[in-house]
């Protein structure tokens, strides 16, 4: 069995489908089981109290914003599990790194790792050392300054990011990266919504949605596409649920009946607790795996009809003329293309992407929403184009109550490429960090996650930096990933807990254990607060309210601070120790660096931050015709063998990416276990396989074959021909040249799998 499979060793699992409404009172109850179990209810319960408050600290789970009127709440559930994750009581202290060899430890679950606590000291893995062992920090920085100092070339060198980091740690760590002379700064992006960004870039000019959490106030229509907001971004239920009370019409577009888009209840409206809570989606479209772009260009091709009935009475003819540019060519595309493709590739009848088409042409204001379910696909960047291209056709974009709504994941993913974490960043974005700074940045293009990993296994990566992560879970083959990284001469691991990725430790390694986002961060000047950025460009203050988990840790900036000091030493104009002693320092230098942070420091202290420029949103499109720009994608190759299903990584409702809170699923009724495969009953049957089966899924890609073993069959709702099952555990079916055009986004939403019976002898689930 390899490291990185989690042995099926659940104990009893059981499937109940979910019944009602999403949240209400079992979000409560979940809450106050995880907070009780880690924190302790009254630790807890104070956090809990802090989060997200104007004063307090910013939620370590996902990027949805604050509203301007926060309730003394201001969490959802999977909010107060991120929080409960890492102020737990649990520790990981050099005593258990003596105690647990690497080698025993790969055998651990992701779970088991990340609930073994928090990391107290830094460690560090000698030259094949088999276990990790303590080291001081001016020791750990001296060892990072040695391998850096003495690499041949700073490409050599690569700085993975994970989308919690701070603005000010992100910013110190691209400008220590293009202090050394690297572009090589993969990020966590590159696996989620790098599609969205290189997409909208090209087509509106900014690589960022355009609409504010105010606008889902004033639409009357939202599209809601590949996203599965009860779990990912369950706050964005009160949004939608709130638009649904004003009768607005929301559309799920979802090959999973996810619950939450069907009914919700607000954890927080008491008097409602035991009613059957709000119908979220007027429309349920369960498109087929990969059928998003016909499924838009259907619904354009009914408004386009619409036009045509009624001359004049549908598209935003003045919009289109005035700021868009390439409509006929997208009109003709649509227009050519035959209604039995369409309805062939997205799965959804004529009639009904007809009637979406009307509702769409009646709406005065609509936005689009998306995530992973559009990006992770070879044609990501399409389906994000589509969506903008519908969004034109009426002037969508640049409104009140109407635009591109691509929801993030991480809590700071976009905050972390405002500041320059990128490995293709723009001419201008360096000339004016050069100027601000004193440095020469390198113009040659980085490795992305992709071409890191490739990198690494050729042997052209000396030196690999996470700051924050678990690339190894995180990515696809995730076996190759950890043989890559055990290639390195050094791995620098900066994190908050144990994980996948630093049990492939490079010849030395070191995980250097870091404040997190709950904890107090004093520096010289004293405390310090750092900044975000949410999914809709508001970056605020996040203040760190609690005790740090040990007396040892040290924040990100900090780390990065001495670990630029003792690699660049006076090479550099940068005085990384005066940059620490008050966060003020980075963000001065930040706002003559990056546009739109002018007073800086001063605006962020304003209530609820500032706004960024968006371009977009005030209908400045910087495309290379000055518009927005309608593009044209014909539909994509969706063929596959008539033995194979498509399968789609998706996350358990106990989980954020590769952090596992449990072994449950509630929404989508699976209890004690995270190996399971979700199969249309026909699917199964054909296979001969039972509810609860263990069976065997291989994937070919380029001729090579990939398998994970001990999965069981779970009967859902889902079309047929498709399938899905959780990452990390599913991940390994995913080949790492298997990406998104352009984005390199991994194509874990459109896996060509064959499920087969593992052991005949098996006992179904009664
Ligand atoms: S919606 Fe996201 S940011 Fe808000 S509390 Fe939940 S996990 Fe945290």
């Amino acid at each position: 069995m390899s490291s990185d499979e989690t042995p099926d060793r659940e104990g009893k699992w059981t499937i109940r489908p979910h019944k009602g409404a999403a949240a209400g009172l079992a979000s409560i109850i979940h809450s106050v089981r995880h907070t009780a179990a880690e924190p302790g209810l009254l630790n807890g319960t104070r956090l809990l109290l802090q989060v997200n408050q104007v004063d307090g600290f910013d939620c370590p789970g996902c990027a949805w914003p604050d509203p301007k009127h926060r309730s003394i709440t201001e969490f959802c559930e999977n909010g107060a599990k991120a929080i409960a994750e890492e102020a737990t009581r649990d520790r990981v202290t050099p005593e258990f790194f003596q105690q647990h060899s690497i080698d025993s430890l790969l055998k651990w679950t992701d779970l088991e790792l990340g609930k073994a606590g928090r990391i107290t000291e830094p460690v560090v893995r000698r030259n094949g050392d088999s276990h990790y062992e303590r080291i001081t920090w001016n020791d750990a920085f001296a060892l990072c300054g040695e391998h850096l100092k003495s690499l041949s070339s700073p490409d050599l060198a690569t700085f993975y990011t994970s989308g919690r980091a701070s603005n000010e740690a992100a910013f110190l760590y691209q400008l220590l990266a293009r202090t050394l002379g690297t572009n090589n700064l993969p990020d966590c992006s590159n696996m989620c919504h790098e599609s969205s960004g290189t997409g909208l870039g090209e087509v509106i000019g900014i690589g960022k949605g355009t609409v504010t959490l105010e606008d889902f106030d004033h639409a009357d229509m939202i599209f809601v596409i590949g996203q599965n907001p009860g779990t990912n971004h369950p706050r964005m239920l009160s949004a939608l649920q709130s638009a649904a009370r004003r009768g607005a019409k929301i559309i799920a577009v979802n090959p999973l009946r996810e619950a939450a888009l069907e009914r919700f209840k607000h954890p927080q409206e008491a008097f409602r607790l035991l009613g059957k809570g709000t119908r979220i989606a007027t429309d349920f479209l369960q498109v087929r795996v990969g059928g998003d772009v016909a499924l838009l260009q259907g619904i354009a091709k009914a408004v386009f009809a619409a036009e045509a009935s009624a001359p004049g009475t549908v598209l935003d003819h003045e919009f289109i003329q005035q700021q868009t540019a390439g409509f006929e060519a997208y009109k003709n595309a649509v227009q050519t293309q035959d209604w039995p493709a369409i309805v062939a590739q997205s799965g959804i009848t004529q009639t009904r992407l007809e009637a979406i088409g009307a509702q769409y042409a009646a709406a005065k204001s609509v936005i689009i929403c998306w995530a992973m379910g559009l990006t992770q696909h070879k044609h990501g960047v399409a389906n994000v184009q589509e969506c903008i291209n519908l969004l034109l056709l009426r002037g969508n974009i640049g409104r009140q109550g109407a635009g591109a709504c691509p929801v993030r994941g991480h809590s700071n993913v976009q905050g972390d490429r405002t500041m320059g974490i990128w490995d293709r960043p723009s001419e201008a974005f360096l000339a004016r960090l050069d100027k601000a700074t004193g440095i020469t940045s390198p113009r040659h293009h980085g490795y992305n996650v992709v071409e890191a990993i490739q990198a690494m296994e050729e042997g052209k990566v000396d030196v690999f930096m996470a700051l924050g992560g678990n690339l190894v879970s995180a990515a696809p083959d995730c076996e190759r990933v950890g043989a890559a990284l055990e290639q390195c001469a050094l791995t620098i691991h900066v994190s908050t807990k144990l994980n996948k990725s630093h049990l492939h430790p490079g010849k030395s390694s070191l995980i250097l254990p870091c404040l997190g986002r709950t904890e107090v961060d004093i520096q010289a000047s004293g405390s310090q607060f750092v900044t975000v950025e949410n999914s809709m460009g508001v970056v605020h203050q996040s203040n760190g309210k609690s005790t740090p988990a040990s007396q040892e840790l040290r924040s990100e900036p900090d780390i990065v601070a001495h670990i630029a000091a003792a690699s660049l030493g006076k090479v550099t104009p940068i005085d990384w120790e005066f940059m620490i002693q008050n966060y003020d320092h980075i963000r001065d230098v930040i706002e003559r660096s990056i546009a739109g942070f002018d007073n800086y420091n001063k605006r962020v202290r304003e209530k609820g931050g500032f706004v960024l420029p968006n371009g977009a949103r005030d209908r400045t499109f910087s495309t290379k015709t000055g518009r927005a720009q309608f593009s044209v994608h014909g539909l994509p190759n969706l063929a596959v063998d008539d033995d194979e299903l498509i399968l789609m990584t998706v996350r358990s409702h106990d989980q954020y990416n590769t952090t596992i809170y449990g072994l449950d699923d509630r929404y989508r009724g699976v209890y004690g276990q995270r190996r399971v495969i979700f199969i249309h009953p026909e699917d199964a049957s054909e296979r001969g396989l039972a509810p609860g089966q263990r069976v065997r899924i291989t994937s070919c890609f380029d001729g090579k074959t990939r398998m994970v073993e001990s999965f069981h069959i779970v009967p859902f709702d889902i079309p047929k021909g498709t399938a899905a099952a959780y990452f990390p555990e599913a991940n390994p079916l995913v080949a790492l040249e298997s990406h998104a055009d352009r984005s390199y986004t991994p194509t874990s939403k459109f896996i060509p799998i064959r499920v087969y019976a593992q052991d005949p002898s098996d006992t179904p689930l009664t």
